[in-house]
This record gives structure tokens, C-alpha cells and sequence, in this order.
């Protein structure tokens, strides 16, 4: 049997992320293999995320803003996010990264196979896959191999279609984005709109829906087309680009570990139940981890009491989604409005011209 320090299984944004983590560490050493089903060679997502200073991944950030809007039938506000920076990456741009990396490393292993099974057995971790069974001391997992509970927690979809938009006459202000627009018909969901733009001419505009009923792609397709003839132009554009996604909103109590099997990313509960973001948590849990595993030689990481505090915010949120108790854009809009770190707001950037 094939013996390794480290497996990672999935090599998506949590499994890419640790790579990165493990290669400016004391052990970029150690032998590792990574095993995905797929070459992660194509742009199939966006990470959008806040980071006050610069980040693991500053060297590929495709565009970033300080200045965000927020929009709901009866109330619009413009802020400045400053010292933080609302960040895109393109998955593409990540992939590539990550493996420009992996190629200088002699020691990383990839394996491009369907994993059946991790499990653990006699302080060893095993994995299943490519018709082998590979060992390892510890088997970091993102991939989710027990399905969610819908029913005994709350969850939500975060169900969303974006275009890449270019439009022929200068439309754009690129240091602006709307981080959330409700000014669209809800159909009793919580139904937004964002809209990122990189330049005068082009802009990610995508449509987001937290509900467990998913919409066919021409649906999306008419929010979208109706959202950009009313907000943003009457012109003519083009679309170059179009993503579609699901995230999971739930507060199901994922396990971290099973002995020599560390669970991370959306399959080890990084994923924000009540907003779906993940790639900033993806990040602090694999820093945190590789540096305790440097430390200690384990990668046990205890919850502390505000991480705790928090999972319950998310939790009670999502459960007044869930239950309805309050629309979704009445309750953005309750929290843009009584938000303390939003009453600084900077002059709308439409209004400065
Ligand atoms: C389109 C899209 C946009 C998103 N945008 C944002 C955003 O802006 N901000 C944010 O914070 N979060 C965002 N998310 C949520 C989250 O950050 C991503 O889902 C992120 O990719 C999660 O990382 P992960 O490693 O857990 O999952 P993934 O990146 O999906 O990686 C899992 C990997 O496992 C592999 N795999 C699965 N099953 C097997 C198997 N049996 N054998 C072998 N390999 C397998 C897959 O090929 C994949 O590479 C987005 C999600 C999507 C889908």
C-alpha cells in the first residue's frame, strides 16, 4: 500500500487552498498527494470575499472595490468599505496559481481518479481510489460524502446565474459595486442581484436566490435580462461569460474530523450558513491548521466560544429565512440600516461624478 504524510482529497478551493498553505510551511516537504476527479482547468467560478490587508492569493486578485452599494425597495445606501476591500478571484486564475506550484513541489503527487472512500484504521488514514487503497497519516477531505440532513436543519440553497456583460457605450464605474440589490420581484424567496464591474465596459451581474426551489436557466436568464434593461442600460451588450452555482446555507452540524480524517471546505462546514461565503473561512481554517500541524505535529483545531457565538448568529438568521418570519429583503434591509460600521458612508460615487 502506497504510504503518504498527507492526502488531500478534492482539489477544489479548500483542497488547492491547504496545497498553498502546506508549500510556504516547514513541511512543503512532506510527501502528498492530491486526488481529484477533474483537471480544475476551466473558469467555473468566482471567489468574492473582504480582506483588510493583503492576502495569500494578492498576486492573482482580478479586481477589488471599496466603494458598495446596497439596494432594497425602500431604502438604497452607497458605502465605503475601507480598510477592507471587497476581492474577486477567478477560479481559473486560483487553479493555475496553485499548480504552478504543485509542479515545483517533487513531493506532491496528483492523481487525477474518483474517490470512493476515506476512512481511518489503526491511527492510519485510507483511501479509496483509482482501484487502490492509499494510506496516509492524515487525509484532509472536501469532499462531501454524507449527504446534508435538509430536513432534521435549516437549509437554504443559495441557488445563482451570472453573465459577464460588456456593453458598447461606457456604462461602468469599476472602483463601485452593488454588493446586494432586492429591486427585483421576490416571489416570496429572497431574490437579489449583484453587479462587479472590472471596467467601464464590463461587469459580473448575477442574480442570487436563497430558496430550495431551483429556477430553470431561462428563468435566470429573464432577472437578469429585466434587471440590466431597468438598472444599469437600455444599450446594447453582449454576454461573455456565464456561471451558475449552488451553494449550501445550512446549520447541519458537520463533523471536523473522524480520527485521521479531517473534514474542511463546504464538506467540513466552512461554508457561512446564513451567506453562503466560504473562500475567506477556507482560508483562516487551512492557515490555522498548517500551522498548528508545523506546532504540534496534529491538526485538531478546538472551537473557541466567539466561532461558537457566531455559528449561532448564522443559525438564527438562516432560521428566519427559513421559517419566513421575516423576507429576506426586509431583513438586509433592518441590517444595512442599524449596521454601525455603514453610518460613516461615503458620498454615493454617482453622486461624485
Ligand atoms: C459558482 C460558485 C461561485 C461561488 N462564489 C463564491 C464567492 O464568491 N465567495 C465565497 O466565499 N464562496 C463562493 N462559493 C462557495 C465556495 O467558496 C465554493 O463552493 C468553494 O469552491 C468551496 O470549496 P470546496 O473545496 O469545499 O469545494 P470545491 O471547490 O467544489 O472542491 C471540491 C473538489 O472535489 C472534487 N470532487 C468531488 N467529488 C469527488 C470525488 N468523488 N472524487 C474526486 N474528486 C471529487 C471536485 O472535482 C472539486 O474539485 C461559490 C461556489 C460556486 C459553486
Amino acid at each position: 500500500m502506497e504510504h503518504y504524510d498527507i492526502i488531500i482529497t478534492g482539489g477544489g478551493g479548500a483542497g488547492l487552498s491547504l496545497i498553498n498553505q502546506l508549500c510556504e510551511s516547514p513541511l512543503k516537504n512532506k510527501k502528498i498527494l492530491l486526488i481529484d476527479k477533474e483537471d480544475k482547468d476551466v473558469n467555473d467560478r468566482t471567489w468574492c470575499f473582504w480582506e483588510a490587508s493583503d492576502g495569500p492569493f494578492n498576486d492573482i486578485v482580478f479586481h477589488s472595490w471599496d466603494e458598495l452599494s446596497f439596494h432594497s425597495k425602500d431604502y438604497s445606501t452607497d458605502f465605503n468599505i475601507a480598510p477592507y476591500r471587497y476581492k474577486m478571484i477567478r477560479g481559473i486564475d486560483f487553479y493555475q496559481y496553485v499548480q504552478h506550484k504543485i509542479a515545483a513541489q517533487p513531493n506532491i503527487s496528483v492523481l487525477k481518479a474518483k474517490v470512493e472512500n476515506v476512512g481511518s484504521e489503526n491511527n492510519k488514514a485510507l483511501v479509496s481510489a483509482a482501484g487502490k487503497v492509499f494510506s496516509a497519516d492524515w487525509c484532509f477531505n472536501s469532499i462531501l460524502f454524507r449527504p446534508i440532513d435538509k430536513k432534521q436543519t435549516n437549509y437554504l440553497d443559495q441557488h445563482f446565474k451570472g453573465w459577464i456583460i460588456k456593453t458598447e457605450q461606457p456604462t461602468f464605474n469599476p472602483g463601485a459595486a452593488t454588493l446586494m440589490d432586492f429591486r427585483v420581484p421576490q416571489d416570496g424567496e429572497s431574490r437579489f442581484l449583484y453587479v462587479l464591474p472590472f471596467d467601464q465596459h464590463r461587469a459580473l451581474v448575477e442574480v442570487a436566490i436563497f430558496s430550495n426551489n431551483l429556477l430553470s436557466s431561462a428563468a435566470y436568464d429573464k432577472i437578469l435580462t429585466q434587471y440590466i434593461a431597468k438598472q444599469i442600460t437600455s444599450e446594447a451588450y453582449t454576454v461573455e461569460h456565464e456561471e451558475f452555482g449552488i451553494i449550501p446555507m445550512t446549520d447541519f452540524p458537520f463533523s471536523r474530523s473522524d480520527d485521521r480524517v479531517i473534514h474542511f471546505g463546504t464538506a467540513g462546514g466552512d461554508t457561512k450558513a446564513s451567506t453562503g461565503y466560504t473562500f475567506w473561512r477556507i482560508q483562516q481554517y487551512t492557515q490555522k491548521v498548517v500551522a498548528l500541524m508545523a506546532k504540534e505535529g496534529h491538526p485538531y483545531i478546538k472551537e473557541n466560544t466567539f466561532q461558537k457565538r457566531f455559528k449561532l448568529y448564522d443559525s438564527t438568521m438562516l432560521k428566519v429565512l427559513v421559517k419566513d418570519r421575516l423576507a429576506g429583503d426586509d431583513l438586509f434591509t433592518y441590517l444595512f440600516k442599524k449596521n454601525p460600521c455603514l453610518l460613516y458612508t461615503s458620498p454615493s460615487p454617482r453622486d461624485r461624478g
